[in-house]
């Protein structure tokens, strides 16, 4: 039986990134995948592929609708998607062999096979030819990571009712796709066969997409999805999804209880992702699931068994693959004996439509419901020399400030780049920087993140200078 002091099952970014840290730090560290190819949901079918393809559908609408605007003339281009997806296998295979040539530098040893619980300090590793082996293991790191979720009476065919995964994998351009959900897969996907030529219709439930960001993000990138062409029933819950053939029917109702349809060629659920447990034994170790199916942890991430932790999508917080890594460090370097910190309220959402949309800490809804003393300043991408320079003059950025103390506290913006701009919002509210203190430091001219400057300077006595 092979013997290892960390079992880490789920190669996802909280998965490898624990099993790395604790190879770095002297464990003998073992990571169970059950997928041919490491690097979980977010490099095989989220994060890498969807930015791949938002990538070359960017440049298609460039070449289509702006070229011609900065002097470039071309004929009319053509999407090839069956290219476009090629490219982006191409990219997530290059990005998952660099997970097994860092696996094999820090001399992680990698099972292919699920991954389950015997006992405690035992895990079972089941090949697809069924054959098996137990590792014994000191401790054990739970990513497993988490599944598309859908509606009850939704069934998913993966052919015309699809999930993200299959959208990624199209064979062809839809003519007409429906998105339930306006959360952030929804806009993403959906924006990239907007672009392409599609109709995208975003159906959403709540009165207004991306609803767990700040209310002006939601406000402005409904507008410049409007502008780009994309619809949205809002206030709209799904009651049926029915598919005839090549075409599939959503009935649903909307705010006054009246009953609304919309019939597209593909309908792409997009209403969330579940914590994924299936198959892991967990009863066999005895750790306990909360309400919600997710593995119930304490603030070091451990499970109610001292030995065996979980991070990532399968805990609690936002699923998101840079909170999954940040908790793949911290167990790991709990594990040596260290004290790590994870400052929850600064991970970082981002929205990768373009314009991009990101955020950090508080949102005006979040500190208007605590009843905090705020302040806020503001600036607009479109009063940028590099905006009007680029061509990018939608969006804007939103500093919120303590009343009394200046302490930022949330920054949100939508903007060109806004995903890499988000950073600087991050480092200052990490060393609790004052809104004041952001609008003194040197900005250079001309970027986007002057805006993030002159925002600071609205909030801080309304001295932007270039508003
Ligand atoms: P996962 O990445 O889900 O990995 C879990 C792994 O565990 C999987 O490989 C699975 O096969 C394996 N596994 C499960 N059970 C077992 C078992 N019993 N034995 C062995 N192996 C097992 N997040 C961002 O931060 N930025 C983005 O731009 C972004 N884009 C996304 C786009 C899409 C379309 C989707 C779907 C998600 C996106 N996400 C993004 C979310 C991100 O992918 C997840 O938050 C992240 O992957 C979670 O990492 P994880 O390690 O917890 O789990
Ligand atoms: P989400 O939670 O972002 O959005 C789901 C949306 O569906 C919400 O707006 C919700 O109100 C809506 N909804 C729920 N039930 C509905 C119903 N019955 N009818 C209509 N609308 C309904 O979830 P997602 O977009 O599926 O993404 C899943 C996870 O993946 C998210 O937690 C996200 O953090 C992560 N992800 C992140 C990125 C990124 O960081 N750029 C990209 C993709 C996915």
């Amino acid at each position: 039986m092979s013997q290892f002091d960390v079992t880490v099952i789920g190669s996802g970014p909280g998965g490898y990134v624990a099993a790395l840290r604790c190879a770095q730090l002297g464990f003998k560290t073992a990571l169970i995948e059950k997928y041919s190819t490491l690097g979980g949901t977010c490099l095989n079918v989220g994060c890498i592929p969807s930015k791949a393809l938002l990538d070359s559908s960017e440049h298609f609408e460039n070449a289509k609708h702006n070229f011609a605007n900065h002097g470039i003339i071309i004929n009319e281009p053509q999407a090839d998607l069956a290219r476009m997806v090629a490219r982006k296998n191409e990219v997530v295979d290059q990005t998952t062999k660099g997970i097994n040539f860092l696996m094999d530098k820090n001399k992680v040893t990698v099972f292919e096979g699920l991954g389950s619980f015997e006992s405690a300090t035992q895990i079972k590793v089941t090949k697809t030819d069924g054959s098996s082996e137990i590792l014994e293991t000191k401790y054990a790191i739970v990513a497993t990571g988490s599944k598309p979720s859908t509606l009850p009476f939704i069934t998913i065919d993966k052919e015309r009712i699809i999930t993200s995964t299959e959208a990624l994998n199209l064979k062809e351009i839809p003519k007409h796709l429906v998105v339930i959900g306006g959360g952030v897969i929804g806009l993403e996907l959906g924006s990239v066969y907007l672009r392409l030529g599609s109709q995208v219709t975003v159906v959403e439930y709540m009165d207004k997409i991306i609803p767990t960001m700040d209310g002006a993000l939601s406000k402005e990138l409904t507008k410049v999805l409007k502008k780009q062409g994309m619809k949205f029933m809002l206030s709209t819950g799904v009651q049926s999804v029915e598919r005839n053939g090549d075409s599939v029917k959503i009935t649903a109702k909307d705010k006054k209880g009246e009953q609304v349809s919309v019939e597209g060629d593909y309908v792409l659920v997009s209403v969330g992702r579940k914590p994924f447990t299936e198959g892991l034994g967990l009863e066999k170790a005895g750790v306990e699931l909360d309400e919600r199916g997710r593995v119930k942890v304490n603030d070091h991430l451990q499970t109610n068994v001292a030995n065996i932790y979980a991070i990532g999508d399968v805990v609690k917080g936002a699923m998101l693959a840079h909170k999954a890594e940040e908790e793949g460090v911290f167990v790991a370097e709990t594990l040596a004996g260290q004290k790590p910190h994870i400052n929850y309220n600064l991970i970082p959402g981002v929205v990768y439509t373009w314009p991009e949309v990101a955020g950090v800490g508080k949102t005006e809804e979040q500190l208007k419901e605590e009843g905090a003393a705020y302040k806020v300043g503001s600036f607009p991408m479109r009063a940028l020399g590099r905006s009007r320079a680029s061509g990018d003059i939608d969006g804007l950025i939103k500093i919120l400030a303590d009343e009394k103390t200046d302490e930022v506290l949330g920054v949100h913006m939508i903007g060109a780049r806004a995903a890499d701009l988000i950073a600087e919002a991050v480092t200052a509210m990490e060393f609790r920087a004052s809104a004041e203190d952001i609008s003194r430091m040197s900005h250079a001219h001309p970027t986007y993140a002057e805006a993030i400057k002159e925002a600071a300077l609205d909030a801080t006595g309304k001295r932007a200078i270039h508003m």
